[in-house]
Order: structure tokens, then sequence, then C-alpha cells
């Protein structure tokens, strides 16, 4: 009998699924808004002139392409912890962050996991509810029971406060607890100052372990203001660890460029824990791929590419800024049978739209207006050219309601 007869279907990726369907829709004024990318005015995925600058240089070079170190490109590192902590933060003076480079975020969680699975092989994963899809599937694959926080109060469109502090307050001592630093997947709402102050009380009480998980930096309010949970995290005193992905704020999805950082007690801690995460990745990838990390430090270590890309990324920000706000104004002029202003509010790519699993299905049968079935739209997958008719049907479809 072969191998493989009796393997069993997965289920399929129902993101991957919608943009199938998407695909094979022939309607012309079709939109997809299920996607998790950042598309531009023209509706397509950029590629940074800070990028093509620092590609050009690289090509220049000719360099050889031998093996990196197994935690990557130091200058790339060193950049990262930078850009999470500050320039002048005093954890990275002192020693007490370790980096690793890995491919994208989600390379980074599962690095960070699997070397936590050797930390607390009896620990218990919490995500928010709702969260990026692939948190849960990642730390239990990492082999940790994942539950969830109450984050999300559909009634207000804002944060269960009480209710989080609550579920962090009742799961085990020393549980692991995944944080959405900034542009919270999927709904777009954020956690401010205070309530990040009384989470991190929260968390030293109960001495859980918190990791940060921030893939979206500069798409918030920018690069320094969405680095603030990282920073209060670094005020604290606590030891954590930050997953940052260069995916979206580069546009270098496909190039998988993303950290693993861990905030120790001491630079002795910091020596001993990088033996540690290096035998985790040299027993997974053996060591990271060169060419995104090489662009990103080139970009993040000169000043003349890096003003290039605070630029571009300010431009990204506005963008999808406007398209939010030019959906609650549209809405509200069409005279959509509710209330659209929590659009504005959201923060990054992601917006919980408030529809429901019926009416999202009218938007995509009626009008070819595709959305995920939670309500998730991505605002950075509106332009000025398809916009109306996105509000358009919105509208025709509350009225069904
Ligand atoms: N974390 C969150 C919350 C995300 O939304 C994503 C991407 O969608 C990631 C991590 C992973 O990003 P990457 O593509 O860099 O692996």
């Amino acid at each position: 009998m072969s191998l493989f007869a009796a393997v069993e279907m997965a289920p399929r990726d129902p993101i991957l699924g919608l943009t199938e369907a998407f695909n094979a829709d022939t309607r012309q004024n079709k939109v997809n808004l299920g996607v998790g990318v950042y598309y531009n005015e023209e509706g397509r995925i950029p590629l940074l002139r800070a990028v093509v600058e620092a590609e050009k240089a690289r090509l220049a070079a000719q360099a050889p392409r031998g093996y990196l170190p197994i935690e990557g490109i130091g200058a790339y590192d060193a950049a990262v912890q930078r850009l999470l902590f500050g320039s002048e933060s005093a954890l990275i003076t002192e020693g007490r962050v370790v980096t690793a480079q890995a491919l994208g975020g989600t390379g980074a969680l599962r690095v960070g996991g699997d070397l936590l699975k050797r930390l607390l092989p009896d620990a218990a994963v919490a995500i928010s509810n709702p969260s990026w899809e692939n948190h849960r599937a990642l730390f239990e694959s990492a082999g940790f029971p994942v539950q969830q926080y109450r984050y999300y109060n559909a009634e207000t469109h804002g944060i269960d406060r009480s209710g989080m502090l609550e579920d962090l307050r009742n799961l085990p001592p020393r549980s692991i607890i995944i944080l959405h630093a900034c542009c919270h997947n999927p709904t777009g709402v954020d956690l401010n100052a205070d309530d990040w102050q009384q989470i991190i009380e929260v968390l030293k009480e109960r001495e859980h372990v918190p990791f940060v998980d921030i893939a979206y930096q500069g798409f918030g309010d920018g690069i320094e203001q969405d680095a603030l949970a990282a920073r209060l995290f670094a005020q604290s005193g606590m030891s954590f660890l930050v997953s940052s992905s260069f995916s979206k704020s580069f546009s270098l999805y496909g190039e998988r460029v993303g950290a693993l950082s861990l905030v120790t007690q001491s630079r002795d801690e910091s020596a001993r824990v990088l033996s540690q995460l290096k035998r985790v990745i040299r027993t997974n990838y053996s060591n990271p791929p060169t060419h995104g990390a090489t662009i990103v430090a080139s970009v993040l270590n000169s000043t003349e590419l890096r003003g290039l890309w605070e630029a571009e990324l300010g431009e990204m920000r506005d963008r999808i800024r406007m398209m939010r706000q030019a959906m609650v104004e549209q809405l509200a002029t069409k005279g959509a049978r509710r209330d659209f202003t929590f659009v504005a509010l959201q923060r990054g790519m992601f917006s919980y739209s408030g529809l429901n699993v019926e009416q999202v299905e009218r938007l995509r049968v009626d009008h070819g207006v595709y959305a995920i079935s939670t309500g998730r739209i991505c605002a950075a997958a509106l332009n000025s050219r398809n916009i109306g008719h996105v509000t358009d049907a919105i509208v025709q479809v509350l009225e069904q309601w």
C-alpha cells in the first residue's frame, strides 16, 4: 500500500480559498478586500524606492552568497533592536537584547515558540479573541495548548478592557501571552498606553511571559509611536519576547524578512539564551537567507535611504487613513443604515467592519466585493477607483437587514 494512501486532505486555508474564488469571478468591478497585503492606489503591491536603491547597490557589489551566521546579519539584528527599543535604549547598551534574523514574523513566532517549549514545557499559550488565525496554529504546532483572552467588544467596536484583564489574571501563572503591539489583526482595534500599563501590571503579578508580535510597525501612528508596547515592556523590567516583521513595512512579503528579539536580565543571560536560540535555528533551517535582510539593513543603516523609506512608509500609512476616512464619509453620505465612524478610529491595514457572515456573502454574491466571513476587510486594498463600488455595495446590502 502506498505510504500516502490514507492521508486525508487538510482543511483549505479560508483566505486562499477566497482569493481563488475572486480570481475566477469574471465581473469587471470585483474587489478583493480579503487580502492581507498593502496595495497602492493603482491596486498593486508597491516596490519601495528605498528597496530598489539598496538592490542596485547590492547588485553592483556582486557580493558572494556564503552562509550567514545562524542568528543572521549582525547589522540587521542591531537595526531591528534600535527600531523596536529606540536608538538610545539602555537594554541595548546593557547587552540585554538577543536578536536573530528570522523567516518573516511567522518564522520568528515559530522559533520563539520552539525555544519556549524547551524552557516552559507545561505552559499554556493565550492569544486574543479574535487573533491572526496562524497564531493558534503556530503555537499548537509548537506543542502548546492555546487559549483565548477576551479582547474585542463587538458592540462598542472597541476593547473589552475588563474582560481582557480578568482573563489574563485567571490564566495559570507563567502562561505565555501573545500580544499584538499595534494594528491588531483582524480587528484594527489597538490598546492605548494606559491599557498597556494595566496589562503589564497583571502580567508581572502572574509572572506571565509576554510575547509581543509587531508585524505592522509604522502602519498605525508612526514608527516610534507603534513601538510603544515594546518600549513599555522594556521599561517594566520583565523578560519578554518580540517577533517583528518587515513584510509589510518594506513591502518585502516574499523575501521573508523578520526577527525574533528576546529581552533578558543581563549580558550573561543573553549569551546563554543566544546559544540555545542558535540550536533551535540550526536544527530547523540552519541559517537565514541573505537577500531581504541585506536590503533592509542597508536601508536602515543609511541616512539617505532611511529617510526615503520613512517617507514611503508614511505615504502607505496616510493612504490607508485616507481610505478609512473616505469609506466613513461615503457610507454616511449614501445613507448607510449604520454609523461606520469606528472604521476611521481603527489602525493599520485591517478593519472589523461589523458585517456578519450573511452580509459578507451578499457582498460577494451580489456585488463581487470579497471580504473574510468574520467581516474583516483590508482597508489597504481600497483605492479611489474601487471605493465607490464598495460603499454602494455595503449600503445596498444593509438595506436588506
Ligand atoms: N503577525 C501578525 C499579527 C500578522 O498579521 C502577520 C501577517 O499577516 C504575521 C505575524 C506574519 O508576517 P510575515 O509575513 O512576516 O510572516
